[in-house]
């Protein structure tokens, strides 16, 4: 077998991966970058890109719905899926930066060579790549994270959608089942709905989007029900099958009851775990637990010349995150003096309509900002004191 040396490889282009190559690349290392599927990973190809301009999307056609109750007729608003896609198509593309050749190509000029493939550990220096050997003095290992699927008898047998499929849907679904009333579902259900789809979100926790204000969360619920999202939060999900028209989810609701859902389909939003499995990490003595890579503050693994970031790590799985952790990883893979990844503010949003804008303070010289809840406005904030701004302000000036 031949063997092909990089100062540096990283497994996985998504966010993190290829802030990483970029960062090493501009250090003046021979970069190797490793992606099995499609360059930019899931923010790109399935993930925050596509999902946000579909949102946008569908809020044109809601408001193209609604615009007779401001003065403007709009004879029709029909929907040509199709034509979506290739949008969305073109957004990808527009980011990327060209297409995938092109993109390559641009990489391959700031010294960093995609190797197309999925990599397994042979060794803590050498990684095989279909049927091939390579290896490098030092690694990041950035392979992201896949949908979760809930153990639910049927489940495998009924199939499901997950936001990967969403980006290839031959055509919309008269009705779905989204499971999962986190961020993601939220998001799914209002722009599904709005393109139409008879949409139930349902939720096992009793509320939806459990780790936010609760008060918010009422409000949103109240502006996905009025748009005709069913919500049902408290469910246990006990089967799913097969029917002549498409499938049923038999659950227990929130008062105990046993109830039936007929849909055409089901989405998964039930969450995301890191893709560990094919990495064989055991070959290269790197840790995990729960699932995840062990990493230390610098976002070093327990092997000292391999280094882990965004979303095979756990913590906060958000494309900026993900991405400040890969160039980080990079400087201190290329460091005799690693640097603490100090995540001090970390901003998020709930593209939902009206959004929802938070951050979250790990310094204790920021104080949370936020301003009061008014319906009506723009977008919804976590309130702790009345104020007008959502941004992080240092405690010391306020
Ligand atoms: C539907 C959806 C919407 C989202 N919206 C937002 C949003 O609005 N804002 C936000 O901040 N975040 C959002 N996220 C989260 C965000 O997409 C992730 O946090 C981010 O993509 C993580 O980047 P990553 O580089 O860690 O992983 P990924 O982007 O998943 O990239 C990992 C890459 O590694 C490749 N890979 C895996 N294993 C191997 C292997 N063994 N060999 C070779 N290649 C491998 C994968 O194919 C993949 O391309 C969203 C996620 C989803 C699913």
């Amino acid at each position: 077998m031949t063997l092909t040396r990089y100062d540096l490889m990283v497994i996985g282009a998504g966010a993190a991966g290829s802030s990483a190559a970029n960062e090493a690349a501009a250090h003046g290392m021979r970069v190797g970058l490793i992606e099995r599927d499609k360059l930019g990973g899931t923010y790109l190809n399935y993930g925050c890109d596509p999902t946000k301009a579909l949102l946008h999307i569908a809020s044109i056609h809601h408001q193209a719905q609604q615009a007779a109750m401001y003065g403007i007729q709009i004879p029709s608003a029909d929907i040509d899926w199709p034509g979506i896609q290739r949008y969305v198509q073109g957004v990808i593309e527009q980011v990327r930066g060209g297409t995938p050749i092109q993109a390559r190509e641009k990489l391959r000029q700031r010294g960093i060579e995609v190797i197309e493939g999925e990599a397994e550990f042979i060794s803590e220096h050498e990684m095989g790549i279909g049927g091939r050997l390579y290896e490098a003095a030092r690694i990041i290992i950035t392979a992201g994270s896949h949908t979760i699927t809930p153990p639910i008898r049927g489940l495998d047998h009924t199939g499901f959608l997950t936001n990967v499929d969403v980006m290839k849907l031959p055509q919309l679904p008269h009705s779905l089942a989204i499971i999962g009333g986190g961020p993601l579902g939220v998001e799914f259900a209002q722009m599904f709905r709005r393109f139409d789809v008879e949409v139930t979100l349902l939720e096992s926790k009793p509320t939806l989007l459990e780790h936010e204000d609760s008060e918010l969360v009422k409000l949103l619920e109240q502006v996905l029900r009025q748009e005709g999202v069913q919500i049902e939060t408290g469910v246990t999900l006990q089967q799913a099958e097969l029917t002549p028209q498409g499938k049923r989810l038999r659950f227990q609701d929130a008062s105990r009851r046993q109830r039936e859902l007929d849909v055409t389909d089901i989405l998964l939003a039930t969450g995301r775990e890191p893709n560990l499995a094919p990495l064989h990490l055991e070959a290269a003595d790197v840790r995990s637990d729960n699932n995840r890579i062990l990493v230390d503050a610098t976002l070093r693994t327990s092997v000292p010349h391999i280094w882990a970031a965004g979303d095979v790590i756990g913590g906060m799985r958000l494309t900026h995150v993900a991405s400040a952790q890969g160039k980080a990883a990079a400087r201190n893979a290329l460091s005799h003096h690693p640097q603490n990844f100090n995540l001090q503010v970390v901003p998020w949003v709930i593209f939902t309509d009206p959004p929802w804008h938070m951050w979250e303070a790990q310094r204790s010289s920021y104080a949370p900002v936020a301003s009061p809840i008014a319906w009506g406005v723009p977008c919804l904030r976590r309130t702790h004191a009345p104020s007008s701004m959502d941004v992080p302000q240092d405690s010391s000036s306020s």
